[in-house]
């Protein structure tokens, strides 16, 4: 199959819908690695035609977890990964003393998938041509906790002009890829790396993913009391019925 765009036609990015949630997680998967070659074949803006390789973002597929930064940098242009200079060895780093693993526990992804020459900011029409891709990664990863990276990430999916100093540790409830999600602002790894105060208020804010991760899993739980409050449903079997009685 020639995946769309591949003739340098504009991809079709087809956002999530309600009924991404009914899919399981095989068709999820498989619906990412669709979108991952569409990535790859994408001239939508005109960083597509500047970068070496576009960078999807990697890791677990159902993680609870993501982490979205602001754009590849030259050595994940070069490989087509996400955070593997200095900066990404340090988020990893801090997730070992979490007791967590990138690949097994969280997905990676930026807000730009190609990036701005000589590292340049990205620009309004760069992140209006590529966010319906982040949003449809969110929509099928289904994360409960999305950490932005650094100010431009938190700016962007917060919605809000306050800065990172500010708004770093701070859980805040918002709807992302048609799904309610927490979003938890993080100093960029990169910052951390240059000031060694920032990299301490990065460890103290890494130090409480654990707990929200758990606090926002037992919140997705559906609740037994919440079953029997809502009573029995007629079109239920008997035998499902019981089971309340
Ligand atoms: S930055 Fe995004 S929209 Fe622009 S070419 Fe790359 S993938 Fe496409």
């Amino acid at each position: 199959m020639v995946p769309a765009g591949a003739h340098g036609k504009p991809p079709v990015v087809r956002l999530p819908c309600a009924c991404v949630t009914d899919r399981t997680p095989e068709e999820r998967r498989e619906e990412l690695v669709r979108l991952y070659h569409e990535v790859g074949d994408c001239r939508r803006c005109p960083l597509g035609a500047t970068r070496t390789k576009a960078v999807f973002g990697m890791g677990n597929a159902d993680a609870d977890l993501m982490f979205v930064g602001e754009a590849p940098g030259a050595e994940e242009d070069r490989q087509g990964k996400p955070f593997v200079g200095r900066a990404g060895k340090l988020l990893d780093q801090l997730l070992g003393e979490i007791g967590m693993d990138r690949m097994r526990d969280a997905f990676i992804a930026n807000v730009l998938k190609s990036r701005p020459p000589g590292n340049r900011d990205p620009q309004p029409e760069e992140i209006d041509a590529c966010r319906p891709y982040l949003e449809t990664q969110i929509g099928l990863i289904e994360p409960l906790v999305i950490a932005t990276l650094g100010n431009f990430a938190t700016k962007l999916l917060t919605g809000s002009q306050v800065g990172i100093t500010r708004q770093r540790g701070r859980p805040q409830e918002r709807e992302l890829g048609g799904r309610p999600v927490v979003l938890y602002p993080l100093f960029h790894p990169a910052a951390a790396l240059r000031t060694p105060k920032v990299l301490e208020q990065l460890r103290e804010d890494f130090a409480t993913i654990p707990a929200l991760l758990a606090r926002e899993r037992e919140r997705a739980r559906p609740s037994a009391l919440a079953v029997v409050a809502a009573g029995p449903d007629p079109a239920a079997e008997p035998d499902q019925l019981e089971l309340l009685g």
